[in-house]
């Protein structure tokens, strides 16, 4: 099929996004884009649930009654919506199941990620068959991705961006790190390793005193609620951009616990908030 009458197609992924979190925000310009669903993402935390979506499998509506296989098969087929054509099958995807391998060998598309968490960094396998995978300067500016997003009427464009200012510690490109909110262990593990383990059950310190109180954890819970009101703006500005002829799927990789039954973080948790997330899609113009 011609590549230029296929949809340039962008996934944007809020990395650590509630689904309450972003109800809460009531962003004008993402509720704008169609209707927003709660979702589950098939991981709880990052590494393992961009995978997932970058073998094209979005965050499922947890359906009865289905066996999976002919859930992914059906799943599958919305990409002939977002895309734009009427000719993907999902064997179309095999034997690679990699979106971006389907996406630039066999339709023409030039891929591109641009990510915010180190985990994600080039050198991961996650990076195949993308044309440029970029680790952003920062964790926390969207905005900053805007401006590396080349597009064709030669080619179609696939973008995934990973967005970090809904992951901890939930700050706005332009907030002062040492304003940042401190939570002793938590941050040195999200400064040096990468939030490898950001998540777990929370610990009692030696003296029997809560290692976080709940007031903290609703601090937080807020700072996650303004980082989505921000972002909103940033998708105004990302929309204004983005040529016709342009599909958009905005949704998280996994939750984040704000001291539900002792937990906060994401990762070796085993709670439904740390599953449920947002999902909204939709064709600009
Ligand atoms: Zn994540």
């Amino acid at each position: 099929m011609p590549a230029r009458t296929l949809n340039n197609y962008i996934l944007v992924v809020l990395d650590s996004c509630r689904y309450d979190t972003f109800m809460a925000a009531a962003p004008r310009t993402l509720n704008s884009l169609g209707t927003i669903e709660r979702r589950w993402s098939y991981a709880s935390w990052t590494a393992p649930a961009h995978y997932n979506l970058l073998m094209g499998l979005l965050p499922h509506a947890s359906p009865r009654h289905v066996y999976a296989s002919e859930y992914y098969k059906r799943d599958f087929l919305r990409y002939n919506e977002r895309l734009g054509t009427e000719q993907i099958e999902f064997k179309s995807l095999v034997p690679h199941l990699y979106l971006p391998t389907f996406l630039k060998r066999h339709l023409g598309y030039r891929t591109h990620a641009l990510v915010s968490l180190p985990v994600l960094n080039p050198a991961t396998v996650l990076n195949k068959d993308f044309d440029t995978f970029t680790l952003m300067p920062k964790h926390n500016d969207m905005a900053a991705m805007l401006d590396r997003m080349v597009f064709s009427p030669d080619y179609p464009s696939f973008y995934l961006l990973n967005v970090g200012e809904t992951h901890y510690p939930y700050a706005l490109p332009d907030e002062p790190e040492e304003q940042w909110p401190k939570i002793h262990g938590v941050h040195g593990v999200f400064k040096h390793l990468d939030e490898i383990a950001v998540g777990g059950k929370l610990r009692e310190e030696g003296e029997g005193r809560k290692f976080f109180d709940q007031d903290k954890l609703d601090l937080l819970r807020a700072r996650q609620i303004e980082a989505v009101r921000y972002l909103d703006g940033v998708f105004e500005h990302l929309f204004d951009l983005l040529p016709p002829h342009t599909y958009v799927t905005v949704t998280a990789d996994h939750g984040e616990l704000f001291g539900e039954e002792g937990y906060f973080g994401h990762g070796p948790i085993n709670h439904e908030k740390v599953y449920e997330v947002p999902f909204v899609e939709g064709k600009l113009r």
